[in-house]
């Protein structure tokens, strides 16, 4: 069973905050700034202990010509900024990563880094300023601390901790993440339908005013999604299409006018060749593996992702209780060992968790946590949940309908499903729990085993979803 791009394929309606002015000068649509509960000095800090972090685990491309290039672009993109938008506050900067995935993010308060891979993909200036003036309206609008908002006050460190283990991702990003609150990292950094409007209106807005035709974004965002391959390239994960993309950025479009006109179509060019003469990038997972098993919140060493399809021993009859983050408490046989990542937790024996084809799969065991569901039902956001899941796994069949059941004494589905394991070509069979959280995510729970196996394996997955205690 593999889990890996749970957030794919969503396809959810947004509930969009934009109004159109009525002034005649200017029909470009104003943008409402989300509310906020964090002062702009949190942000600040916040991004500068994240972007520590990430600096020291990802690889900076430090070369003059390029740091200057995405420089130029990044300050002119802030100087015309609207003065009603802008924090005296926030410390810009602009980096360059150097690893191959074409992709980009930018933390809180200021911190921008465009990957060199999305740098290569850029057909003009113009292109890679959109994806710049994207990033940058999120970090104006302040949309990482708007979607925490409405979580608990966390302290600032554990915060940063979990944004920057969300970013690396992978078993480097457990360790990042340890000991921070689980699930933190996903609400800074993959946004909302409505949050990616307002970043694609405001973006080809400020492009407009520094002098980029808006609709480079709009080629940008055709290139990322031709990238497509697995299960779609993270930056489409992160900023999610709220739908019509390219037919509301084209008609903001023809109700702005380009003031000059900017790009160096000269230094684009040197910047591309520059590229091209350096040894090719590696991917994200090259640059940040390290080889050692990754130590757990709770201490135990991780399992060895190298063990995986080797014989599993039966669940253990005793078990052992964890408490992850703020949003529950589970009990698990004691052989069972903890996997956390950003915004879900395994419990796996030993031999039944490892890497195939550069994604995490497990064969035996449990995964819980929660994605983003916005307006919808929890029957409808089950059976996308499931669908995202078919995305990843292509022999995932349902075996029946959406059952009713309980889970920690919510309204809650169980689905049973039958796969073949991408580790040992054998039939494996799934069960699916969910129900919704307070604020109206799904939270769930899959149980994986060997069809063969499933008997020795019913009991303890009964009892361990009986033990689940929500805590949100
Ligand atoms: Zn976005």
């Amino acid at each position: 069973m593999s889990t890996r791009q749970l957030f794919h394929g969503h396809v959810l309606k947004a509930a969009v905050f934009v109004t159109v002015t009525a002034s005649l000068v200017i029909a470009q649509t104003r943008i409402t700034v989300p509310d906020n509960k964090y002062s702009p000095a949190q942000d600040v800090e916040l991004g500068q202990q994240a972007a520590k972090e990430v600096e020291q685990q990802l690889p900076l491309l430090r070369d003059d010509g390029i740091a200057s290039f995405v420089d130029r672009i990044g300050r002119h993109l802030v100087q015309v900024t609207p003065p009603e938008l802008q924090h005296r506050e926030f410390q810009y900067s602009f980096k360059v990563i150097n690893v191959r995935e074409i992709n980009a993010f930018a933390l809180p308060g200021g911190p921008m880094y465009i990957n060199r891979g999305m740098i290569q993909a850029a057909a003009v200036e113009g292109e890679v300023a959109g994806v710049m003036a994207h990033e940058l309206s999120h970090v104006i609008l302040r949309h990482g601390t708007a979607g925490a908002t409405k979580e608990q006050p966390f302290a600032i460190g554990a915060i940063a901790g979990a944004i920057a283990g969300a970013i690396i991702g992978g078993n480097l990003g457990q360790v990042v993440a340890q000991g921070t609150q689980f699930g933190l990292g996903t609400y800074f950094l993959r946004y909302s339908r409505e949050y990616e409007k307002q970043a694609d209106l405001l973006g080809v807005q400020l492009m407009a005013r520094a002098g980029y035709d808006p609709l480079d974004l709009m080629h940008m965002f055709q290139t990322i999604e031709k990238q497509g391959g697995g299960g779609g390239p993270q930056f489409l994960s992160d900023h999610p299409n709220p739908g019509n993309r390219e037919a509301y950025i084209k008609q903001e479009t023809s109700h702005l006018r380009i003031e000059g006109q900017a790009g160096d179509s000269h230094e684009f060019a040197r910047v591309q060749d520059r590229l091209r003469s350096m040894a090719p990038a590696p991917t994200t997972e090259q640059a940040t593996r390290h080889g050692k098993p990754t130590p757990t919140r709770s201490g135990q060493p991780a399992p060895d992702v190298r063990n995986i399809g080797t014989r599993v021993a039966p669940p253990s009859s005793r078990y052992k209780n964890y408490t992850e983050g703020n949003l529950f408490r589970i009990s698990v046989p004691d052989n069972w060992k903890e996997v956390a990542a950003s915004s879900s937790v395994k419990f796996v024996p030993d031999g039944a968790y490892g890497e195939v084809h550069g994604h995490t799969v497990f064969t035996h065991g449990v995964e819980l946590g929660f994605t983003r569901n916005e307006i919808h039902s929890l029957e409808e956001a089950t059976q996308e949940f499931i669908d995202s899941l078919s995305q990843s796994n292509r022999s995932l069949r349902a075996t029946g309908g959406l059952q009713n059941t309980k889970l920690s004494g919510r309204n809650g589905f169980m689905a049973i499903l039958t796969n073949v394991s991408e580790v040992t070509g054998r039939g494996e069979r799934v069960t699916i729990f969910t129900t919704l959280l307070r604020d109206n995510n799904l939270f769930y729970c899959i149980a994986v085993a060997p069809q063969d196996e499933y008997q020795a394996y019913q009991r303890s997955f009964q009892r361990t979803a009986q033990s689940i205690r929500l805590t949100d």
